[in-house]
C-alpha cells in the first residue's frame, strides 16, 4: 500500500529502487533458548551466517578502487580479523551447545563480554574498537536473517534505509551502486550529508517513520531535494517522477552550457568560485565546472574508517594528486579536522568526551599532537612544490593558536628547504572562521595570515548554541538567523578593511537561493562541492551587486527568519 513519509532533503537528485532496510545493530534481544535437538542446526546457521559476512567483506574488498581502496581496505581487513577472531567464534559456539542460545542471542551475549573487555581497558585504540566489533557482529546479525534472494554483494538499484548512517560507512557504500539513502535520524549539516552531496547520492535524512513503515524489498522513490519518501508508488507517483527526472536533465544540459562561462554579475563584477573536495572524482569534477580552485580539502577524511594513521608519505601523495588535477589553480589543503562528529578509527579523536564540539578537535588536537601536525605540514610543503598549495587551519579561537601552527609551519619549510626537498616558493597561510571568538577578532590576527575561510556550518552552531546534527533543532539552527547575518556582515567589512581574502567554505556558499544574501553582505568568494558549481554561478550571473548592496542595510535590520526570507523573496523579484 502507498505511504508518502516526510523527511528533510540532504543531498537532491530522485531515485527509484528496492528498499534494503537495515535496522540498527544494537542487539536488544531477549532471552531465546533452543531445543537440545535443534542445536546442530543453529551452529549450522551461525556458521553459515559468519562465512556470508567473510565473503561479503572480501567482495567489497575487491571491488575498491581509486583513491578510497587503501583507506576502506584496511578498515575491511581489520573486520576479517575480529571476524576470524578464535575467542569471538568459540564463544558463540559455546553459548550455543552449552547455553543453548539461539545464535542471535549468542551474539548479543558474546558481543556484550567482548564490549566490557574493551571498555575496561584504559586505553582510547582499543576502546574505538568497539564500533568496529559492533560492526562485525551487525554484519553476521544481518547475514543470519538474510533472505535466500537477498542479493549478498552489493546494493545495486538499492535504497538503503537505515538508522543512522557514518561518514566513512557511507563512501564504503557509495562503492556499490546504491541508489539513494534515508535516514531515521541526522541532519543536512551531518559530514555524512556532506559526503552524499559529494557522490551525488539522493539523501533524505530526520525520516522518523522510516524504519517502521518500510519493508526490505519495497519499492521506493526518494526525493532527496524536498526530503520525501514514497513507499510503493502509486502511477501517479510514477508520472510525476518521471517529469520530474526530465525537468532536472533538462535543466542540467542548460547548467552544462556555464561550465566555462565567467561566474560574473549583471554589473559586471567578477567572484571567485571554488570548489570544496578531496576525492580524486571531486578534484575532476571541479576542475570541469572550471572552479578556480580547491577552498577546501578536509584531510580527515584521508584519516577516517582506518585503524592506523596515514604516514607522511601516503598524505604526500594524496595531497599532490589533488594539486595536479587542479593544474595550476590553488588547493587549500585543510589541517586535521578531527573530533565532534567526525571521528576515525585510529583513536586520535577522543571518545566520550562530555561536549565533543566543544573539546578537543580541529587545531585543539593537532596541537596536542605536535607530531601529527608535523607530518601533516611537511606532506602539504612537499605537495606545494606540484602547484599552489594554500594551507588552512581549522578551529581557531585565539591568536595564539595560530601563531604556534605558524611557527611549526615556518620552521619545518626552513628545514625542508635546508635539505634540499623542493617546495612551493609562498605557500598561503589561512585560518578557518568558525568560532564566533574568531569572527569577533579578525583584524586582531589578520597580521598572521594571508586568507581566511569562513565555515557556517560551525560558526553557526557555535553563534546559536544548535547542534549541527541534531535533528529536533532543525528550526533553530538557520544560517538566515539575524544574528549570523551582522556577524557575517561585520566579518566581510573588517576582512575588506584589512585586505584580506576571505571565502564561505561552509553549505550555506552553495545555496543558490542564498547567493544574493550572501553578495549583499560583502561576500566576493565562495567555496562549494563540485555539484553545486555550477548553479551557484548561475545565480551570480543573475545577480546584480550594486543593487543587492544598497540593501543591505534593510537585510541588517531584519529581526526574525521570516522578515528574512520576505527580504529574499523582493530581491529575487528585482
Ligand atoms: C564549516 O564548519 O562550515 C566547514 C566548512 O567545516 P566542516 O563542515 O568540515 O566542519
Ligand atoms: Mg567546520
Amino acid at each position: 500500500m502507498r505511504r508518502a513519509l516526510a523527511g528533510v532533503g540532504a543531498s537532491k537528485g530522485l531515485a527509484l529502487g528496492r528498499a534494503r532496510v537495515r535496522h540498527p545493530h544494537v542487539l536488544t534481544l531477549s532471552e531465546e533458548t533452543i531445543a537440545p535437538e535443534a542445536i546442530e542446526a543453529e551452529l549450522a546457521r551461525l556458521d553459515a551466517a559468519m562465512q556470508a559476512a567473510r565473503d561479503e567483506l572480501g567482495g567489497l574488498r575487491e571491488k575498491l578502487q581509486g583513491a578510497l581502496a587503501q583507506e576502506i581496505g584496511e578498515f575491511l581487513d581489520l573486520h576479517v580479523l575480529i571476524l576470524d577472531d578464535p575467542e569471538l567464534r568459540h564463544g558463540l559456539r559455546d553459548l550455543i551447545q552449552t547455553g543453548r542460545y539461539s545464535a542471535d542471542y549468542a551474539l548479543k551475549l558474546q558481543r556484550d563480554r567482548l564490549a566490557a573487555v574493551f571498555q575496561a581497558m584504559d586505553n582510547d585504540y582499543f576502546r574505538t574498537r568497539l564500533d568496529d566489533l559492533d560492526h562485525v557482529i551487525g554484519r553476521v546479525h544481518a547475514a543470519l536473517h538474510r533472505r535466500p534472494d537477498d542479493g549478498q554483494l552489493g546494493l545495486a538499484g538499492e535504497i538503503l534505509v537505515a538508522d543512522d548512517i557514518a561518514p566513512a560507512e557511507l563512501a564504503e557504500l557509495s562503492r556499490q551502486q546504491l541508489l539513494a539513502v534515508v535516514t531515521r535520524a541526522g541532519s543536512p549539516l551531518s559530514h555524512s550529508a556532506i559526503i552524499a552531496r559529494g557522490l551525488h547520492l539522493p539523501m533524505v535524512v530526520g525520516c522518523a517513520d522510516a524504519l517502521s513503515h518500510v519493508n526490505d524489498g519495497d519499492a521506493l522513490l526518494v526525493d532527496g531535494r524536498d526530503g520525501l519518501l514514497v513507499v510503493e508508488p502509486n502511477a501517479d507517483d510514477l508520472a510525476r517522477y518521471h517529469v520530474a527526472r526530465a525537468k532536472i536533465e533538462k535543466k542540467r544540459a542548460q547548467l552544462d552550457r556555464l561550465k566555462r562561462a565567467p561566474t560574473r554579475t549583471q554589473d559586471g563584477m567578477d567572484i571567485g568560485l571554488y570548489a570544496n573536495g578531496e576525492r580524486r572524482e571531486e578534484i575532476a569534477e571541479a576542475l570541469s565546472m572550471g572552479a578556480d580552485g580547491i577552498g577546501l580539502y578536509r584531510t580527515e577524511f584521508l584519516f577516517m574508517g582506518r585503524p592506523q594513521v596515514p604516514d607522511e608519505d601516503e598524505q604526500f601523495h594524496a595531497y599532490r594528486d589533488a594539486v595536479l588535477g587542479m593544474a595550476g589553480k590553488p588547493v587549500t589543503l585543510r589541517t586535521l579536522d578531527l573530533g565532534a562528529d567526525k571521528a576515525d578509527n585510529s583513536g586520535l579523536a577522543l571518545r566520550n568526551e562530555p561536549n565533543p564540539a566543544l573539546g578537543l578537535r580541529g587545531v585543539r588536537l593537532s596541537l596536542s599532537r605536535p607530531m601529527l601536525l608535523d607530518a601533516q605540514l611537511r606532506a602539504m610543503l612537499r605537495a606545494s612544490a606540484f602547484g599552489p598549495v594554500r594551507v588552512l587551519v581549522p578551529m581557531v579561537t585565539a591568536r595564539e593558536e595560530i601563531e604556534a601552527v605558524k611557527f611549526r609551519l615556518n620552521a619545518l619549510a626552513a628545514r625542508l628547504r635546508d635539505d634540499g626537498v623542493p617546495i612551493g616558493e609562498h605557500v598561503r597561510f589561512g585560518v578557518m572562521v568558525e568560532v564566533p571568538a574568531a569572527a569577533l577578532t579578525l583584524l586582531d590576527y589578520a597580521d598572521l595570515i594571508d586568507f581566511a575561510a569562513v565555515g557556517t556550518n560551525d560558526l553557526v552552531q557555535y553563534l546559536l548554541a544548535a547542534d549541527r546534527t541534531h535533528e529536533a533543532l532543525d528550526g533553530l539552527y538557520s544560517e538566515r538567523h539575524p544574528a549570523v547575518l551582522r556577524l557575517l556582515h561585520q566579518l566581510f567589512a573588517q576582512a575588506r578593511d584589512a585586505r584580506l581574502p576571505i571565502h564561505v567554505c561552509g553549505e550555506l556558499a552553495a545555496r543558490a537561493e542564498d547567493v544574493p544574501l550572501l553578495l549583499a553582505l560583502g561576500l566576493r568568494d565562495f567555496s562549494v562541492h563540485p555539484g553545486a558549481v555550477l548553479e551557484v554561478r548561475e545565480a551570480i550571473r543573475a545577480a546584480d551587486v550594486g543593487k543587492l548592496r544598497r540593501r543591505a542595510a534593510s537585510l541588517l535590520q531584519c529581526r526574525e527568519r521570516a522578515e528574512v526570507e520576505r527580504w529574499l523573496e523582493r530581491v529575487r523579484a528585482l
